[in-house]
Parts: C-alpha cells; structure tokens; sequence
C-alpha cells in the first residue's frame, strides 16, 4: 500500500496504462475499414450527435462587393431551425467554369472578419496582412484561384451572445455555449463540424464549385474543426491542419485551452493522432510552428509519425506532408497552400 495525496495520479495511470478501445491499429485494409467504421460512428456519438433540427438551406446574399482579383459576396444560410451562419464567399475575378473550393476555418479572435481583410472595427484593410497568427489567410487563397468560404464559426463574430458582443469584437460565446453544450450532452466541437458540414451543403449549390474538388484549411480552432470534420465528411478532398494536431494529453490536457475542446469520453477510445488517421486515404497537411507554446511541436511530430502508419497501410504515403517551420502558434502556408491546390486539382479517387 502507498499513499497519495495527488488524485490526478490515477486519471494519469488510466491514460497510459488503459488500452484505447478504438486506436488505429489496423494490418489490413479489411481491418483498417472496419476500424473507420467504429471510430467514426463513436465520435459522432461522443460529439453529442448530428441531431439538428433538421431544415433547408435557404441561402441568400446580402452583399456583393468588387475586390482586386476577387469578388466577396456575403452570404447567410441556415445550419439547423435555430441557426443562421453568415460568411463570406471569395470568388476569383477571372474564373471561367468551375473551380476547386475550400473551407478556411478561423481561430480564436473576431471570426471571419479577421481573416478575409478587415480590421477588429469592421474596416477594411487596404492591403491583406501578413502578420499576426491568422495572416488573411483566406485572401492569399482566393488569389490562387480557389473559391473560398468563410463562415464564422458559432461562438465568434456575428454568432455570439449579446453580452459578449457588447465587451468587444475580441470576446467569444465559447464559454457558455461549451457549458451549456457538455451539460445537454452536446459539445462545441460537434456543433462547429455540423455547421462545416451545412457550409459544405452549401458550396455545392454554387455555380462556380467543382464538385468533387471541396478542401478544408484552418488554424487553431479552426484547425480542430478542419480536422474532425475532413475525419467525418467524405465530401473533404483535402485538409490542412495549422496550429492544431497534437495530442490531448500534450496541449488541451497540459495547457490552459478554451473549453470548446473538450469532448467528455474521448479518451477512453482514441487519441487526437487517431482521429487524423480518419482522414486517410486522402490529402493531408500538417503545418506547425516549431516553438508554438500551446500545441508543443514534440507532440505533434509525435502524432504526425502514427499518422504516417495508416498513409503507408494504404500505400499513399505521398498524400501526407508536414511543414514544422520557425514560427509560433502561427498560419504560416509556404508549402501548406501549395499542397492544397495540388490535390485539390488532382484526380484521385
Ligand atoms: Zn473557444
């Protein structure tokens, strides 16, 4: 018998000395299927469902304005009967037919604006920016000849409560719409890939998209949206990852992290790393800064290495790239960008 005065050290031995139920472990391709099938349906169940109540689009555009190589239209669409999401489209100026598209999730901050050249004010830059961790990553996108979407995710921008909108631009609903969201058996994290979902329902009502051409690319938050929703959603070609892949153990359980991260159970059957193994066997880009102080680099060459496991199992090690560059907790897109226009334009399966 030995005593402790540290109940932490329990929950630290159930964590590594408890078999996740669900890690990837697969030596088959038979295997590997099954697996996806049961990580897939558990997460969604873990995520607290996809239960919204159910409606139509109903899309509409409520501005259009002329930019330098690109046209932005705002648009605003339904996620469920209680949820309207507002974004913004970027549509290169010269397209001639259809073109690839992408999702490109924002992170903490002021929400879409932060990222499609506007100031916190609601001004509009002259010129994108490239500084600051989110660098208008959506401009630099559109001017690659993809049509862009930026929707704010729920929380941040237009989708916030009106007590956290009269603090500053800066103050995210994450909080209360987390806690709400984990005492009804939802989360924050399965309300934001549903609404990835409705915003990829949307795309594909678009003239300009390409249908089988839809990526997703994000940082931080956004970079968890992208990647659990590339794991969910088949309709995802292609993702990347900035800022985020880690492992649970490393960043949300080691580091202070907004509460919209946390998904009751998770644990028991699988690691961030597991999840990412979902997105195999299509295109996927991991993009971290090597002294990023929230997700430490260590973890995430840690889980980029079990990634590499399922790309190899399926014979495509080629549609897995990483870029660990001398930055912070930063986009960065000198080789992430790249990477998505290619597969984006590839034909694969
Ligand atoms: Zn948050």
């Amino acid at each position: 018998m030995r005593r402790s005065f540290r109940p932490l050290e329990y929950y630290e031995w159930l964590y590594y000395n408890k078999k996740r139920v669900l890690e990837f472990n697969a030596k088959s391709i038979e295997e590997w299927r099954d697996w996806r099938n049961k990580l897939r349906s558990k997460i969604i169940e873990l995520l607290g469902g996809f239960d919204y109540p159910a409606t139509d689009l109903y899309p509409e555009t409520v501005e259009v304005r002329e930019f330098p190589g690109y046209i932005r239209e705002k648009v605003i669409f339904q996620s469920d009967e209680f949820s309207s999401i507002p974004a913004y489209v970027l549509v290169p100026k010269d397209l001639k037919g259809r073109a690839p598209a992408v999702v490109a999730m924002h992170g903490h901050g002021y929400g879409k604006n932060e990222i499609t050249g506007f100031w916190d004010d609601g001004s509009e830059r002259v010129d994108p920016i490239s500084r600051g961790y989110q660098k208008d990553f959506a401009l630099k996108l559109v001017k690659r000849g993809l049509v862009v979407i930026v929707p704010d995710q729920c929380g941040f921008g237009e989708r916030r409560e009106k007590e956290d909108e009269d603090k500053g631009p800066h103050v995210s609903s994450c909080k209360k719409l987390s806690l709400w969201a984990l005492m009804l058996g939802k989360t924050t994290i399965g309300r934001r890939v549903w609404d990835a979902m409705r915003t990829i329902d949307y795309l594909l009502t678009r003239k300009e998209v390409k249908r089988d051409s839809i990526g997703i690319i994000g940082i931080s938050g956004g970079g968890t949206t992208s990647l659990f929703t590339a794991a969910l959603d088949d309709r995802v070609k292609v993702a990347v990852i900035s800022g985020y892949l880690n492992t649970f153990k490393d960043s949300i359980l080691s580091v202070d992290h907004c509460i919209d991260n946390y998904i009751p159970g998770i644990l028991k059957y699988c690691e961030m790393y597991d999840i990412a193994c979902l997105i195999a066997p299509r295109p996927l880009f991991i993009e971290h800064g090597t002294k990023d102080k929230i997700f430490p680099i260590e973890a995430t060459k840690y889980a980029f290495e079990k990634i590499k496991r399922v790309y190899e199992l399926l014979g495509v090690p080629e549609r897995l790239e990483a870029d660990f560059f001398e930055g912070e907790h930063e986009i960065c897109g000198r080789k992430s960008y790249d990477f998505l226009v290619k597969w984006l334009n590839a034909e694969i399966d």
